[in-house]
């Protein structure tokens, strides 16, 4: 590969990122993790304020999970948030709350894997260690024209195999991003800007005509469509909420719901409970688009006249602004 036309196009071309400003582990890993799965666009907001909030490990380490959910409200894949309260306690417990400088020891870390110690190792310490996301997929499978479904594990492992190897002849800092960047900017996943692309002199797949032909990607399962009956529910005044436990939206709060296809049915499993509730209103249907599922959610308001739905605790409308919410539910407007 042609690294140092592309190292110094991304010199001239790159965009100024707030997390690009400074090399710093711990905003790097902040701005990798929250990158995961979510466009730079919605990311930047949320970057700037959390950073205000805590502008270091030690004062992330302080906070609440549910304190650090409600700053991340809307962003999704809330788990990646609660792994890195644990690993920014950790960090500040074993290792003074000094980030760790070490594959192995970053590795190790709650929540971060191969991709984001690589990310965090050749940016923040220009270490060669290869950081393989969707972007450097795409971009080294058309250059290389390498073949095989990128779904699949071992296709993959060779292409990170091979991103080694060119890391160790780059500078890291610069390789890391500059792929990544280009992906981005330039190698777009459709219609991709070969003209102004640093590496349309040797690229497999520009030279073939091939370029939307590079990377395979197998086809995903269709998305599964859950219906519930989602209850507003209020007793004594206060709101019922229930605290997700479920990998989905850990840690996210939500109105208590039940999976049916409609509201007889679950007044009937909430009855088998000792539940009986009084229904005042119905909302009506509310969608939301997971990226493995479709939520269908029949909306009601109602009253609890008997028992406690299990696991639900009891919120006023003052402590109910302070809980992060799924946006699943905030979208069922109060
Ligand atoms: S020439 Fe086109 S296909 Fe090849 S790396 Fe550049 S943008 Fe991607």
């Amino acid at each position: 590969m042609e690294i140092e036309k592309l190292e110094s196009w991304y010199n001239k071309n790159r965009r100024e990122l707030p997390f690009r400003l400074f090399k710093d582990p711990y905003r790097i890993w902040v701005s990798e993790i929250m990158l995961q799965q979510t466009q730079v666009d919605t990311v930047l907001p949320y970057y700037d304020r959390f950073l205000k909030v805590y502008p270091s490990v030690v004062e992330l380490a302080q906070t609440s999970e549910e304190t650090l959910h409600k700053m991340v409200e809307g962003l999704g894949y809330y788990r990646r948030f609660g792994n890195m309260l644990l690993a920014a306690r950790e960090i500040v417990e074993k290792h003074g709350g000094k980030f760790p400088n070490t594959y192995d020891e970053i590795r190790a870390l709650p929540g971060i894997g191969k991709y984001t110690a690589g990310a965090i190792l050749s940016i923040a310490y220009n270490q060669p260690y290869s950081a393989l996301d969707g972007n450097v997929i795409r971009v080294l499978s058309r250059y290389l024209g390498i073949q095989g479904d990128m779904r699949q594990e071992k296709n993959r492992k060779h292409l990170d195999t091979i991103n080694q190897s060119l890391i160790e002849k780059a500078h890291p800092e610069i390789y890391t991003q500059a792929v990544m960047e280009l992906g981005a900017l330039v190698c777009k996943p459709t219609k991709p800007f070969c003209a102004e692309c640093p590496l349309r002199e040797t690229c497999f797949a520009f030279a073939h005509q091939a370029v939307e032909d590079y990377p395979e990607i197998s086809k995903t399962k269709a998305k599964r469509i859950l219906h519930f009956v989602t209850f507003i529910l209020r007793k004594d005044g206060q709101l019922l909420l229930k605290k997700r436990e479920e990998n989905l939206l850990k840690g996210m709060y939500l109105y208590p719901q039940l999976e049916a296809d409609h509201l007889e049915e679950a007044l009937n499993a909430m009855e088998r409970t000792g539940v009986r509730l009084s229904i005042s209103r119905h909302r009506g249907i509310v969608k939301h688009v997971f990226s493995h599922q479709t939520w269908v959610m029949d909306v009601y308001e109602a009253e609890v006249l008997k028992g406690m739905p299990e696991g639900c605790i009891l919120v006023s409308d003052q402590a109910f602004e302070k809980l992060p919410m799924a946006v699943a539910h905030k979208k069922i407007v109060m």
